[in-house]
């Protein structure tokens, strides 16, 4: 609560928290700035009206961020859900890529890209950022530059499905599709990608692809 506080009161004055349970309330008016500029007040260039939700254990619990302004129209085109809840990002790879994951780097990063790009697709109708799919497809693009392989959902299950081991057994057949054993092929290629995507966030990765299927431990190969 002290870091939402000390972020908000540093970066976003229109902004006020307030704590309920296990969640963290933040709501007002967010100030979006242009990208790299030193986040003044004054220097804002629009505002969007949200609520947001964050557990306690941030960033262990994804937080979600809504629109409450009905300013952005709720079609998939926008990235918005119907009810309000905005696509900021894809969490996992946020958490892969971004080295600080405090409050404070994601209100100024993510969520002000996202309210950058809204801001100027209601200008151009264009995203300044480029543009993934909403939904599974863009989910499934996102993971895949993640571990950075092709976007192919079949490999793409594999690999994750292999992440969420702690030590991927070298029986198991390679994700690359080459029909060796993982010892006799890629392992070395896995085993720098399980530097980067701990099996906590390959799970989670897991039940987003797979929202259906509950049980995500064992794999059964
Ligand atoms: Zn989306
Ligand atoms: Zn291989």
């Amino acid at each position: 609560m002290e870091e939402v506080k000390a972020a908000i009161a540093f970066d976003q004055p229109k902004l006020r928290a307030s704590v309920d349970g296990q969640t963290i309330l933040v709501e007002g008016a967010y100030l979006v700035f242009e990208q790299d500029v030193i986040a003044a007040p004054d220097g804002a260039i629009a505002e969007f009206q949200i609520r947001m939700e964050l557990r306690v254990v941030y960033p262990r619990h994804e937080p979600k961020v809504f629109e409450v302004g009905g300013r952005i129209p709720r079609i998939p085109d926008r990235h918005i859900n119907p009810d309000g809840d905005c696509c900021i990002t894809v969490w996992e790879n946020w958490l892969v890529t971004a080295n600080d994951h405090s409050f404070r780097s994601f209100l100024g990063g993510p969520i002000n890209e996202y309210f950058l790009g809204q801001f100027w697709f209601e200008r151009t109708g264009k995203w300044p950022f480029g543009e993934r799919e909403h939904g599974t497809p863009g989910l499934e693009e996102a993971y895949s530059d993640a571990l950075g392989i092709a976007n192919r959902r079949k490999s793409l299950l594999y690999h994750v499905r292999l992440l969420t081991q702690h030590w991927p057994k070298g029986h198991w057949p390679c994700p690359c599709g080459g029909g060796l054993r993982l010892r006799h092929c890629h392992r070395h290629d896995l085993m720098t990608m399980h530097q980067r995507v701990p099996p906590n966030v390959a799970r989670r990765m897991l039940r987003k692809l797979n929202p259906d299927k509950r049980e995500t431990r064992s794999v059964g190969f």
